[in-house]
């Protein structure tokens, strides 16, 4: 019957939603044992490249890897996820910037992109602190952009709007990552001041098959460069993908095709670090060997 049809339904989304409880307790129990000590977090990089300069990686995305020796590899999305809504964001996330600055600190003038959650500039003071701590290893702010998502947008919050234009401040670049999943963020670009839109890969997927997605993209670049923004398209996985976007006119590509992410000493050997020159004078990367 219809009843025993709709009460089975009932029974299977409960165990569902308790299986997916019991997994989101168990990293959480595990995430919190593994930052006791801080073992099994890595960073890996994955090149930005830029249009203009397409042979040359000028910059890299910090992405989180976390293998649990229970757990194995987690998926960082799910980590993240869980780290954030537990709180446990807070500490996982001066580890994980430590853990980049003893990367970059003896390797001169590599840009760095920073994934920071919205639970980490809910916290009053964060913005001087982070960057205290990038100092105490000599690296300079315009060394590193800091990427926030749009989810950032939907919560509006005073803290994260003063946090975002201290971090500016002190010299740290701000990029608006995944831009155009889900909240119009562009009142908010108006508001708080981001140097950079990170497209989001949904888009750069379909823009080569489907001319409407091409034009929503050329309609961000046209609104980036009426902001004054500079664009990355992430999701870069095939040469199309490269020729449809750098058609279209973004500043910088990344993704597959141009490397995975990869451990520090990984991208060290490939020799694929350059020397960029002149950030801070005239803004424009000047790269070389
Ligand atoms: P995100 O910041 O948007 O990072 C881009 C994600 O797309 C990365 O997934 C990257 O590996 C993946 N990606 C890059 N190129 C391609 C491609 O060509 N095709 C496809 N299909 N995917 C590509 P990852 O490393 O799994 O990270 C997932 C998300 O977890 C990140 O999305 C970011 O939101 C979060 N995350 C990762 N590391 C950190 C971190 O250190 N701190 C914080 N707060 N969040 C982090
Ligand atoms: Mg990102
Ligand atoms: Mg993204
Ligand atoms: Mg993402």
């Amino acid at each position: 019957s219809a009843k025993a049809h709709g009460s089975q339904k009932v029974v299977r989304y409960d165990s569902h939603m308790k299986a997916a409880d019991l997994d989101y307790k168990r990293i959480e129990v595990e995430l919190r044992r593994a930052l006791v000590d801080g073992t099994g977090f890595e960073m890996y990089y994955q090149p930005i490249v830029s249009t203009r300069e397409p042979s040359q990686a000028s910059r890299y995305e910090a992405l989180a890897r976390w293998s649990c020796p229970t757990l194995g590899q987690v998926d960082p999305e799910r980590f993240i996820n869980v780290a954030e809504t537990s709180g446990l964001i807070l500490q996982l996330g001066w580890l994980l910037l430590d853990l980049v600055c003893q990367d970059i600190k003896n390797v001169d003038n590599t840009v760095i992109n920073l994934n920071i959650s919205p639970a980490q500039l809910m916290t009053p003071g964060f913005a001087e602190e982070f960057s205290n701590r990038i100092s105490g290893y000599g690296i300079r702010p315009c060394r590193i952009e800091v990427e926030v998502t749009e989810q950032i947008v939907l919560r509006d919050d005073i803290t994260i709007a003063k946090e975002l234009s201290v971090l500016r401040a002190c010299g740290f670049s701000l990029a608006l990552d995944d831009f155009g999943t889900g909240y119009s963020s562009i009142g908010y670009l108006k508001r708080v001041k981001f140097d950079v839109l990170k497209i989001d890969r949904s888009f750069v997927r379909s823009s080569y098959n489907s001319n409407k997605d091409a034009q929503m993209v050329a309609s961000m670049v046209g609104l980036a460069r009426s902001l004054d923004l500079e664009i990355i398209a992430e999701g870069i996985e095939t040469v199309q993908d490269a020729d449809c976007l750098r058609g279209i006119g973004v500043d910088y590509l990344q993704g597959y095709y141009f490397g995975r992410p990869v451990p520090f000493k990984v991208v060290e050997a490939n020799r694929r670090f350059y020397q960029i020159h002149d950030l801070e004078a005239g803004g424009v990367a000047v790269l070389s060997r």
